[in-house]
């Protein structure tokens, strides 16, 4: 399983490591619950990789569980496409995959209790009925005729309602909770309602289905889940979730619910709703179409998962929603590719170029490297004397500064030779078709012997052996950053151009590629085999430009963008001259760019960081505790009565200098900060929030070692992920004041000096 670089900040990882600190929970058990109505997209990802990778991060367990309790719109085909798509992110569920139907019997057991116990009763309003007396958020709901029905009575009714006795609709399970309560979801919720619907995987056995809010905390408890999390549209549905599990008989201890901010990415769409019509509608080839934000479309498009794991620990989780731009994940998925993608040449529109002082007959087998920097070994790309060439690498009238093929100008050929084009052949309208050269027989490899310079390169293509191919030149599926805005229709805003298809000639090399494999085209972009391609008929997708395009086009600023310092992913560009002027003041004195911004984005930041220094801080560590450390102290709150000065910065910038306080307690200490104001150190003080010395630090690491034995053997053996367990332990035993730095190298020193011996292993 693979854990996250957790480079960024991740609230729900911090509450993780607050409660296994206090002690609430043995192991931190987590869950993906989809709904099987649909593929998963780049959202899911995010809950994908918080829900898995920290349960891995912890060593605990995520659990797969298909939310299917809602049997008309759901499929098989989704319940495999979701389980291929989060093994292909490179996750596992082991062997805790589970459906919320298989819990059917158990959820009617919990509702009949709740009967008995008089917080539910059977109700015969109808829908419309139900919805006229809820009341509104100033007016108090009507109670139900039925809501005092008899305990007994209801009872029967529910046990007739599952035998099948009634029609859709006739009538409703509902909680007895309050009529009056502010937030509407606790009036007398609905808990089961009656569909006489197959289920895909009960069949025809239940005729009642419990609805979402009784059946998901449930269930999460059946599966001893201890951290449920879920998007910030749930935020009203937790006092629900809380009611049903404190009002039943379930496991202890109980799973609580924590709502974080859904992945919105601009140029393109997370909702199922809108990705179902795409496909229903035939926008799009399919689930899996290379344009899609699907899971199955990135993978076919030829994004590797661990662009999408690396995207999704760059943005990190917090509360504040707030939209993340495309350019963000196209430059994951640039960086990873070009990191591990090999190298091929392709041209687009070849025009022939003939070597004519080749030595007649002969082949020359050059080895041309597949990677720049990786060790990715080589291939052959054999030259007889004609290659193609891209038609706009020449000119027959060079601009000033020209550095590729023109008459008499001598270029290289990538890895190959010289060059100097001496003729041009045309045809009757002017039209280029062949260029005529000669080569320096003494450059192989691309260098001359006497070293004389020769500034350009371009990429060729043997004609002997070549491959024709189609290229899908894949774009973004919208043509606007927020499709669907306001009272756009999102299907008005599909880019006309968001996949042209250009054939291209290839090495010959590339026929042996199979589906999935990615490539860089030398100056041409990042490509993958398609699914679909044969080696008759080779077809690439463009997983990724080599650089963004898109940047100058779009001038309209996306929704969101003020968010910017809650989610500094956000502002990726690079600054304008002008604006590194502005940043100047903080630049200079060694504070990054990045900062500088955060900072020139509000003056109260500005001036706060300021007299932090003038209190006698370091300039870049104010400008660091304020730009990024408050900042996200803030968490989206405004900054204009911020309850301390730059004294208070000041004190906790040398708390931090001189080890009292570990990056934990400097974020307690802020937290404290922003809510109440204070003196740093007697808020240290007070939180007893002093950070352990080293010292204090080996005998709980010895410890915890001794405690946890075969985990220590596993990590001595090389099983790195249980790292993450073991400092959970040290954490946990130090109430959070260990330096994790600190404790991490202390742990891995004390289980080197355990680790067998390989002499000693060596044999009889
Ligand atoms: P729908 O759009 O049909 O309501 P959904 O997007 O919530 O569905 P589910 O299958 O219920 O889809 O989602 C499974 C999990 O993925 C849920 O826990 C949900 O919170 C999470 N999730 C869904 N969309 C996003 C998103 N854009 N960002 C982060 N998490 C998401
Ligand atoms: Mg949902």
């Amino acid at each position: 399983m693979i854990e996250s670089a957790s480079s960024s900040s991740n609230f729900l990882r911090d509450l993780i490591e607050t409660d296994l600190a206090a002690g609430r929970y043995d192991r931190v058990v987590t869950r993906f619950p989809p709904e099987p109505n649909g593929y998963l997209h780049i959202g899911h990802a995010k809950a994908i990789c918080a829900n898995f990778g920290l349960a891995a991060q912890f060593g605990g367990v995520c659990t797969l569980r298909m939310d299917d309790t809602n049997p008309t719109k759901e499929d098989i085909e989704y319940v495999e496409s979701i389980q291929d798509d989060i093994r292909w992110l490179g996750f596992d569920w082991g062997e805790h995959f589970f459906h919320a139907a298989d819990y059917f019997e158990q959820l009617y057991r919990y509702a009949r209790e709740l009967i008995s116990k008089d917080l539910a009763y059977v109700c015969s309003q109808t829908n419309e009925e139900m919805r006229r007396d809820r009341g509104t958020v100033i007016e108090a709901g009507t109670a139900s005729p039925d809501r005092d029905r008899p305990t007994a009575e209801s009872l029967d009714l529910f046990a007739r309602m599952r035998a099948g006795e009634f029609a859709d609709g006739e009538l409703t399970l509902r909680a007895k909770i309050d009529m009056a309560a502010s937030n509407m979801k606790l009036r007398d919720p609905p808990m089961y309602r009656i569909r006489h619907a197959t289920h895909h995987r009960t069949g025809d056995d239940w005729p009642i289905y419990p609805i979402y809010d009784f059946a998901h905390g449930l269930s999460d408890s059946v599966e001893g889940i201890t951290h449920s999390f879920c998007t910030l549209e749930f935020q009203n549905n937790r006092a629900l979730y809380d009611w049903y599990i404190e009002n039943t008989s379930t496991l202890r201890p109980r799973p609580y619910q924590y709502e974080f901010a859904r992945l919105v990415l601009s140029w393109t769409l997370t909702s199922k709703r809108k990705l179902l019509q795409l496909v229903t509608e035939d926008h799009v080839q399919g689930w899996d179409d290379p344009r899609m934000p699907t899971i199955s479309g990135l993978r076919r498009r030829g994004v590797p998962p661990a662009a999408i794991r690396n995207f999704c620990d760059r943005i990190g989780v917090s509360k504040t929603n707030s939209i993340i731009e495309m350019e963000v994940f196209e430059e994951e998925i640039r960086a990873e590719l070009n990191r591990t993608a090999p190298r091929r040449m392709v041209v687009r529109d070849p025009v022939r170029l003939v070597l004519v002082d080749w030595p007649e007959g002969t082949v020359d087998p050059l080895e041309l490297a597949n990677h720049p920097s990786a060790d990715l070994g080589t291939r052959t790309v054999p030259l007889a004397g004609q290659v193609f060439v891209e038609r706009s690498d020449f000119s027959d009238d060079p601009p000033k500064g020209w550095k590729r093929l023109s008459v008499g100008v001598e270029v290289r050929l990538r890895g190959a030779y010289l060059v100097t084009v001496n003729e041009v052949l045309r045809d009757e309208d002017g039209r280029i078709l062949e260029l005529h050269a000669t080569h320096d027989h003494a450059s192989r490899g691309g260098d001359a012997p006497d070293g004389r310079k020769v500034r350009g390169t371009i990429h060729w293509v043997p004609t002997e052996p070549s491959v024709t191919m189609n290229l899908r030149m894949v774009d973004r599926l919208f043509a606007v950053a927020n499709p669907g805005e306001g009272d756009a229709d999102f299907l008005d805003e599909l880019n006309p151009a968001s996949m042209p298809i250009t054939e291209a000639v290839g090495e010959g090399a590339l026929r042996d590629a199979a589906p999935g494999d990615a490539f860089q085209f030398e100056r041409i972009g990042y490509f993958a085999v398609d699914a679909d391609s044969t080696a008759e008929a080779l077809v690439f997708n463009r997983a990724v430009s080599l650089r963004d395009t898109w940047a100058k086009a779009s001038t309209a600023p996306t929704k969101g963008k003020s968010k910017a310092r809650s989610a500094p992913v956000v502002a990726a560009a690079t600054p304008s001259a002008e604006e590194l002027a502005a940043l100047a003041a903080w630049t200079e004195v060694g504070v990054s760019v990045e900062t500088a911004r955060m900072l020139k984005a509000d003056a109260a930041l500005d001036t706060l960081a300021w007299d932090a220094v003038l209190a006698g801080a370091e300039a870049k560590d104010a400008a660091n505790l304020v730009g990024n450390e408050l900042v996200r102290a803030l968490d989206g709150r405004g900054t204009d009565a911020l309850p301390f000065g730059g004294d208070a910065i000041a004190s906790l910038a040398s708390l931090s200098a001189d080890g009292t306080l570990n990056q934990r307690g400097l974020r307690a200490v802020l937290a404290e900060l922003v809510m109440s104001g204070g003196a740093p150190g007697e808020i240290v003080e007070r939180l007893s929030l002093v950070q352990l010395s080293s010292d204090a630090l080996t005998p709980v690491i010895t410890a915890v070692l001794a405690d946890h034995p075969e985990e220590a053997a596993r990590l001595a053996g090389g099983e790195t992920k249980l790292i993450g367990f073991l400092l959970g332990q040290v954490m946990r035993r130090t109430g959070g004041k260990a330096d994790p730095k600190a404790a991490r190298a202390l742990l891995m020193q004390s289980v080197a000096g355990t680790r067998p011996s390989t002499a000693g292993k060596a044999g009889p």
